[in-house]
């Protein structure tokens, strides 16, 4: 019986290890974020997690950001927990759209030298 469980859960690592795997080649590597000084919208990669300093500016913090398709501007995400307990919070703060994760990526793309996995 624990001998299957086991069995069970290894079989599930190595799935999760292959699923791991980007899918789908064309998929963006990189992401928005959003720079509270400089109130502006840059591409990070998307293994960068943010919050996060911004290695240009290390006065500010690079937060992750969504778009509005109204304004085709970037706005600051609430956190994602917030975001969980209450869906209605991605608006923008403008108009009131609904904003979205996907939009035209920032062309200033911030590299961070040091990503830790
Ligand atoms: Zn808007």
């Amino acid at each position: 019986m624990i001998r299957c469980l086991l069995l069970g859960v290894v079989t599930t690592f190595l799935i999760g290890c292959n699923n791991s795997e980007p899918l789908n080649v064309e998929e963006v590597s990189y992401k928005a974020a959003y720079d509270f000084k400089s109130k502006q919208a840059f591409a990070v990669d998307q293994s960068v997690q943010l919050p996060a300093v911004n290695p240009e500016n290390p006065q500010s913090k690079l937060q992750s950001a969504l778009y509005c398709t109204q304004c085709k501007k970037w706005y600051p995400a609430p956190p994602l927990e917030e975001l969980n307990r209450n869906p209605g919070s991605a608006k923008c703060p403008k108009n009131g759209g609904q904003l979205s994760l996907e939009g035209p990526l920032p062309e200033h793309i911030i590299v961070f030298s040091e990503i830790s996995e």
